[in-house]
């Protein structure tokens, strides 16, 4: 309560702070307040920025997203832009799977098939797809047409290789042509995270120079993390300057640059049908158990 006292040299009343206990009252309750602000202002932004991001894939729906930017790679294979439904959305893919996509070929018959995204969840409000369009693919026919601005169906995620920091000392990686996206995926996620030591081996075969998909960014790994990725490419169509290797991937060169057989290293392949076949043959003839390979 306030305490008034008369002044007896002006002869009215002034309140004398001295003896007022208010703020003797207030000072604890003003600190209290402040303290409980801040508890809930910690709180709320602990809450913010430690909050799962939204995931957008559905396993069993199918969902749309919207193409935003479409870039020409080389003459048959396009980068594909697609938007989250907001700026901070993730897609909720785990690192090693992939998702599946639906769309219409020339008869206007409805197609599903699947592709890897070559972002992560650490790229946030996006996903990318790296698509090589086939003169006579059905899937190929609906990417080709795609526009910006046009949707996808997309469902996932998808796959049977569940990737465990640590699963393996080495990987040695066999790819052809667009099967580069599985791996490619699977070697961001390892290098981007610094615990995780795994070291990567990768064969990728092609048949010309210009063929070589996301080539740029595995000579960035390759000296970016010095004994930790390296990459030895084999095109069946050279050109006359080339100290990589030619033809098919050999069993010689799956020894020379691939981890030998260890219960503690994997190899994994992705390609086309017949270059996987000649893939397994190779392992097998080199001593890698089935354990020991894997076929995304
Ligand atoms: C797990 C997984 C992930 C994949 N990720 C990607 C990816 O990120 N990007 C991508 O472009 N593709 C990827 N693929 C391949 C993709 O799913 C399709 O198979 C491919 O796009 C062709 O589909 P399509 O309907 O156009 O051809 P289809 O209609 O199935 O085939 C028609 C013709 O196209 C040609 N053709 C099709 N596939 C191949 C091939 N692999 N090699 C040589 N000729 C072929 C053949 O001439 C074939 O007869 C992935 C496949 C799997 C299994």
């Amino acid at each position: 309560m306030l305490k008034l006292a008369q002044n007896s040299t002006y002869g009215f009343f002034k309140m004398d702070f001295i003896q007022l206990p208010i703020t003797e009252n207030l000072q604890p309750k003003l600190v209290g307040i402040a303290v409980a602000l801040a508890v809930l202002g910690i709180t709320v932004a602990y809450i913010y920025f430690h909050k799962k991001p939204k995931v957008c894939l559905d396993p069993k729906n199918f969902k749309e997203f919207q193409l935003v930017q479409r870039t020409q790679l080389n003459h048959n294979t396009a980068k594909f832009r697609f938007a989250l439904p907001t700026p901070t959305s993730v897609l909720g893919l785990p690192v090693g799977k992939h998702v599946v996509c639906r769309g219409r070929d020339w008869f206007g018959e409805e197609v599903v098939r699947p592709y890897t995204p070559v972002t992560l969840d650490s790229d946030v409000g996006y996903f990318e797809l790296v698509v090589k369009m086939y003169p006579k693919g059905r899937m190929s026919h609906h990417f080709r047409e795609m526009q910006e601005g046009d949707y996808l169906s997309v469902k996932g995620p998808k796959g049977r290789f569940n990737y465990k920091r640590g699963q393996a000392r080495e990987f040695g990686m066999l790819a052809g042509g667009t099967g580069i996206t599985p791996m490619f995926q699977l070697t961001r996620g390892i290098l981007e995270n610094p615990k995780d030591k795994t070291i990567i081996h990768l064969i990728f075969a092609n048949v010309t120079l210009q063929d070589i998909l996301l080539k740029e960014e595995l000579d960035g790994f390759a000296s970016n993390f010095p004994g930790r990725f390296t990459v030895y490419y084999v095109l069946s169509q050279p050109p006359a300057a080339w100290n990589g290797g030619v033809g098919h991937i050999s069993k010689e060169m799956i020894a020379s640059h691939c981890p030998a057989p260890a219960p503690d290293i994997q190899i994994l392949r992705c390609g086309p049908p017949g270059m996987n076949k000649a893939m397994a043959d190779h392992l097998t003839a080199l001593g890698y158990t089935s354990k020991m390979q894997f076929e995304f």
